[in-house]
C-alpha cells in the first residue's frame, strides 16, 4: 500500500516509510492512496476469532509490501500479550441499548497502548532492516507519553525525548513516566504549558537542520500507524453484536480526532456502521465544526478531562481531505489559511458530505459527571471522566434500537479524584501498576525554550548515519 500526503506535493511512501516518518515533508498528514475494503463474508468471517487474527485481518491490506502476514501476527501477538485481559478490548454491556468497549488493559491503562505497543515493534522491526537510528520528540498533556515511553523502553536505536508541562500532570501520569530509568528514555519537564510543549516539538520538526541531523520521529496521533492499529477494534466491538448483519453506533470521545478517524476509515472500509458521535467536552472546536462549519479555536479551558482539551485537532485534516474529494492542493490552502488565522468555515457541501455518518455532542462538566453516576447506579460499572463524556453523548443520540458502543479510553484509576467526586467511589489502583508511588524518579526540569530543549537533545540523541 502507497501512503499519499493530505497536502498533496510530498513524495508518496510505503507503510514502512511512513511510519518512520510520522508528518509528511509538505505538512500534511499520510493516508493510504484508497481505501481497501473486506466483503460481508470476509467481516462474517471474523466471528469469534481472537483478537489478534482479526487485527492480521484488518491491518494485512494496509501493511502489504512492507510486512509478511507471519510478521504482522508476531508483531500482533507480542504486542497484545501485554494486555491484563484475554479479549484484549472487552466489550460490557450497561443496559439493553448501550455498551462499553474497555480500551484501558494495557500497559499504561489508557487505549494509547493499542496503538503504540504495536508502534514500538513497528520501529524496532523497520530499524532491524537499516542503519538507522530513530530520535522520537514528543509532547504529552498525560496518557500518550506514559503509552510512548513503554512502547519503546530499553528498545535498541531509538530514543524518546518526552516533555510534559511541568505539575500539569497527575501524580499517576506522571509516575508512569518518570519511573521508566531504561538508558533511552529521557523525561523533561518544562517550566510552560502543554501548548508551549507542542509549540516547541513542532519547530523542532520544521526545524531542517536539527531534523537532518537527527532523524526525527513521532509518536502523536498524526503518525498512521497508530490510527491504523485502531480500527481493528471497531471491527472486533461490532462483528461481537452482530455485524456485518446488524449495524452498529459508536461513541467517541475525542481530542485529536484521531480515535474516531479511524472509525471513520473502518466504515470506508465496509463495516457498517450506523453512526459515529464525536462526543467533545466544553472545548467544542469540533462540535461547532460539525454542525455549523465554524472551525476557529478559542482559549483551551481545563476540566476533568484534560485529554480531550484541545483546541485543534491535527487528524480532523485527514477527514477534510477525504471529504473534499481528495484534493490536497486545496486543503493545502485550507490549512495554511487556518495555520494563519486559527480559524476557517467548513464549506456546505463537505458537511453535508459527513452526514449522516458523523453526528457530534458537546457534553459540560454536570452532563459528564451524570453519566458517570448513571454508569455506578445502573450498570455498577466505575468509569473514568473521558468515557463518561462519550457516554453522556450516546445516551443523547436518538438512534432507535440501534447498539450504541461507547469506547472506554482510559481505566478509572487514573482520574481518581474526579471518578470520587462524581460517584463517591473511590477507584482501586490496578495490581499491574505496582509499587509506582515508591519507584524512584528521573526527571530534568527545563525552560519552556526551543533552544534549550534542541541543546539537551542535541547532547543525548544518536545523529543520523
Ligand atoms: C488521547 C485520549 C482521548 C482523545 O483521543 P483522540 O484520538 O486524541 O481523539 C480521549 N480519552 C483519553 C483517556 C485519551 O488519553
Amino acid at each position: 500500500m502507497d501512503y499519499i500526503s493530505t497536502r498533496g506535493s510530498a513524495p508518496a511512501l510505503d507503510f514502512e516509510g511512513a511510519t518512520l516518518a510520522g508528518l509528511a515533508k509538505d505538512g500534511g498528514l499520510y493516508v493510504p492512496r484508497s481505501w481497501p475494503t473486506l466483503s460481508r463474508d470476509e467481516i462474517a468471517g471474523l466471528a469469534g476469532k481472537s483478537y489478534v487474527e482479526t487485527a492480521v485481518t484488518v491491518m494485512r491490506p494496509f501493511v502489504a509490501g512492507s510486512l509478511s502476514d507471519a510478521e504482522l501476527r508476531e508483531l500482533c501477538t507480542q504486542a497484545y500479550g501485554n494486555f491484563s485481559h484475554d479479549a484484549v478490548t472487552p466489550l460490557v454491556q450497561l443496559d439493553h441499548q448501550h455498551w462499553m468497549l474497555e480500551l484501558f488493559h494495557g500497559p499504561t491503562l489508557a487505549f494509547k497502548d493499542v496503538a503504540l505497543q504495536l508502534l514500538g515493534l513497528l520501529f524496532e522491526k523497520f530499524l532491524s532492516r537499516s542503519d538507522k537510528h530513530l530520535t522520537i520528540v514528543g509532547a504529552t498533556s498525560g496518557d500518550t507519553g506514559s503509552a510512548a515511553i513503554d512502547g519503546v523502553a530499553g528498545r535498541e536505536k531509538i530514543d524518546i525525548f518526552m516533555l510534559h508541562p511541568l505539575g500539569r500532570v497527575s501524580d499517576v501520569q506522571r509516575r508512569q513516566m518518570t519511573t521508566v530509568l531504561a538508558p533511552n528514555v529521557y523525561n523533561i519537564a518544562i517550566e510552560g504549558s502543554f501548548d508551549d510543549a507542542q509549540a516547541i516539538v513542532k519547530s523542532l520538526f520544521n526545524d531542517r537542520d536539527f531534523n537532518g541531523r537527527f532523524t526525527l520521529s513521532a509518536v502523536n496521533s498524526i503518525n498512521w500507524a497508530r490510527l491504523m492499529a485502531q480500527v481493528v477494534y471497531y471491527f472486533y466491538a461490532a462483528v461481537r453484536l452482530g455485524a456485518p448483519e446488524r449495524k452498529v453506533a459508536f461513541s467517541v470521545p475525542t481530542g485529536n480526532f484521531g480515535d474516531v478517524f479511524a472509525g471513520y476509515v473502518a466504515e470506508r472500509m465496509g463495516l457498517p456502521i450506523e453512526r459515529l458521535i464525536v462526543a467533545t467536552n466544553v472545548n467544542d472546536i469540533l462540535h461547532r465544526a460539525l454542525t455549523n462549519g465554524d472551525y476557529s479555536t478559542g482559549t483551551v479551558t481545563a476540566t476533568a478531562t484534560p485529554s480531550m482539551d484541545i483546541q485543534a485537532s491535527s487528524n480532523f485534516e485527514r477527514l477534510l481531505f477525504d471529504l473534499s474529494g481528495r484534493d490536497g492542493a486545496a486543503l493545502a490552502g485550507m490549512m495554511a489559511g487556518f495555520e494563519s488565522t486559527k480559524a476557517m468555515t467548513i464549506p456546505a457541501d463537505m458537511l453535508a458530505a459527513s452526514r449522516p455518518l458523523i453526528s457530534s455532542a458537546r457534553i459540560d462538566p454536570d452532563g459528564m459527571a451524570l453519566a458517570m453516576r448513571w454508569a455506578y447506579e445502573r450498570a455498577a460499572q466505575v468509569i473514568d471522566p473521558h468515557s463518561a463524556i462519550g457516554l453522556a453523548a450516546a445516551r443523547e443520540a436518538d438512534l432507535g434500537e440501534t447498539p450504541i458502543i461507547t469506547l472506554a479510553t482510559a481505566h478509572a484509576a487514573k482520574f481518581r479524584d474526579a471518578v470520587e467526586r462524581a460517584t463517591g467511589a473511590r477507584p482501586a489502583m490496578p495490581a499491574r501498576l505496582g509499587n509506582l508511588f515508591e519507584r524512584e524518579e528521573r526527571y530534568d526540569t527545563l525552560p519552556a525554550t526551543k533552544e534549550a530543549i534542541a541543546a539537551y537533545v542535541a547532547e543525548r540523541a544518536t545523529p543520523a548515519a
